[in-house]
């Protein structure tokens, strides 16, 4: 009999899979498609030659997470590259907000001294505690972190804040700005609870590690999780489709990657009751409508800066952006929606042969939205860069149809495997003291719709794999 089976190749699965090799347990991994990776992919999706991340492109998480670190990847292949800015927001009169790895000379950039004070008063407690808050926060309820009072404390007020509440403080237009757009990852309205906690840890996170690409591409860190299973022992079996536990070799546990609608389907009759229907009740959030573009040459950025930012918000003013995921919120897609933007052929060359830059864009769309965001992407980019159109010479659309046949975790085109709302963080997928077990005693869930939900961090799974190694697995 095998000690473990692991449902589902993203980082969480492979993260679970591999500790669970390293405790000397038996394990063998399934994946539906024909790689590992999940949503850290990269492949060719337009011209020979040419890699485009299909999912995750920009990993603060990744480069932050305990686990990653435990499991050296960097001795299994991956290696980040850090842009010189982390992350820049243009405004159409010229000015823009550029995040640098120093909080002083990300201060520099604002043009409003009381701005400055403001960042670095609400910055600096959470960039000081960063490993904590990723070790102890991050993950189920956070007992841990109770032995870090001060730290929770410094942490826990800006935590629950909507982050309209924490840019009033702001005064300066290209702050509120930048302050939107990192709110804005949430994929909620920026008046929703938490929203400020979300954006303000995901801007510390530039301070403290940086917002870093893998050389190669998102796979990578696949690759590399998958080498440490390997070098474990545990064995992977790609092409598989699961659709019932029953399917499976015997094991003492099973690990699913996947969303509690799909654990459903595969637990059969094994899960049910009150546990049950709080998985059917589970809520998805919005999705994702993704455009990937090969250019003859670089984006022709209005300001030359951006060329230097791993990561660029286009998306306007704070008003704009709060504008652009109200609308998302109320079922709808705005004409100039928020835009996340990634040039990674500026920064690591082995993606595209030479001349040809790739770009990595998407906006938020309500779930399964069956329109086309294209021409709005597009528009926006321009807006910042103007002349870009002329030097497309390829592209690759993925609406959330696309993305949900990808990957039946992307349930609508939800990439982060539930809403990331404040009354699911701690207890998705279900009101449960260790979210990660189920009631049946063989059967957790390891996927993003555990805490800390969406991102590729390898925490969802690396909570899942000690509690099956406390319970199951003892
Ligand atoms: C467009 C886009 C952009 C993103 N950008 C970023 C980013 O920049 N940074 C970041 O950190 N994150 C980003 N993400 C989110 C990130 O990709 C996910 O949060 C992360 O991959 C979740 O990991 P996971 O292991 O929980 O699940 P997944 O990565 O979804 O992996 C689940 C795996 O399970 C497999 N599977 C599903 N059902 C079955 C079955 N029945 N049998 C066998 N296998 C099955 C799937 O094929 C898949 O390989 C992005 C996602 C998308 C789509």
């Amino acid at each position: 009999m095998t000690d473990a089976v692991v449902v589902g190749g993203g980082p969480n699965g492979l993260t679970a899979a591999a500790l669970i090799a390293r405790a000397g347990r038996s394990v063998e991994l399934f994946e539906a498609r024909d790689t590992v990776g999940g949503g850290c992919r990269s492949a060719g999706l337009t011209l020979p030659g040419v890699s485009h991340d299909v999912c995750s492109a920009i990993h603060p998480l990744g480069r932050s997470s305990p686990v990653f670190r435990e499991l050296r990847l960097d001795e299994h292949g991956l290696e980040w590259i850090e842009p010189p800015i982390q992350i820049a927001h243009p405004l159409d009169d010229g000015r823009v907000a550029l995040v640098h790895r120093d909080i002083e000379t990300t201060i520099a950039t604002f043009e409003n001294g009381g701005d400055g004070a403001a960042y670095r008063r609400w910055m600096g407690p959470v960039v000081a505690d960063w490993e904590l808050i990723v070790r102890e926060l991050l993950g189920p309820i956070p007992i841990g972190a109770v032995r870090h009072p001060v730290a929770l404390g410094r942490f826990a007020l800006p935590a629950i804040l909507p982050m309209a509440a924490v840019a009033r403080r702001f005064q300066s237009p290209v702050v509120r700005a930048l302050l939107a757009g990192c709110g804005a990852h949430s994929f909620l309205r920026l008046t929703a609870p938490m929203t400020g906690g979300l954006g303000l840890a995901l801007l510390a996170s530039a301070h403290a590690v940086g917002w870093p690409i893998p050389r190669g591409g998102a796979q990578r860190i696949a690759d590399a999780l998958a080498s440490v299973l390997r070098e474990a022992g545990g064995r992977t079996t790609t092409g598989v489709a699961v659709r019932n536990l029953a399917e499976l070799p015997p094991h003492r546990a099973a690990l699913l990657d996947v969303t509690p609608r799909q654990v459903l389907d595969m637990a059969g009759d094994r899960l049910g009751g009150l546990y049950a229907a709080q998985l059917r009740r589970y809520r998805y959030g919005p999705a994702a409508f993704k455009l990937d573009l090969v250019l003859d040459g670089p984006v022709p950025w209005r300001d030359a800066r951006l060329s230097s930012a791993g990561t660029i918000h286009l998306g306007g003013t704070f008003e704009e952006v709060a504008a652009s995921e109200r609308a998302v919120a109320q079922g709808r897609v705005h004409d100039r929606p928020f835009v996340l933007v990634s040039e990674p052929t500026r920064h690591d060359p082995t993606r595209a042969p030479e001349g040809r830059h790739v770009v990595w864009a998407y906006c938020h769309v309500p779930n399964g939205w069956p329109g086309d965001a294209t021409e709005r992407i597009l528009r926006q980019i321009e807006r910042f860069a103007p002349g870009l159109r002329d030097r497309i010479i390829a592209q690759h659309v993925t609406r959330p149809a696309n993305l949900e046949v990808y990957n039946a975790n992307y349930v609508g085109g939800d990439i982060n495997g539930g809403l990331q709302h404040w009354a699911q963080f701690f207890t998705r997928p279900a009101v449960r003291w260790d979210p990660y077990s189920t009631p049946d005693p063989g059967i957790f869930i390891c996927s993003s719709s555990t805490p800390p939900g969406g991102g590729v961090h390898g925490l969802c799974g690396m909570h899942a794999a000690r509690a099956a190694l406390r319970r199951a697995l003892r």
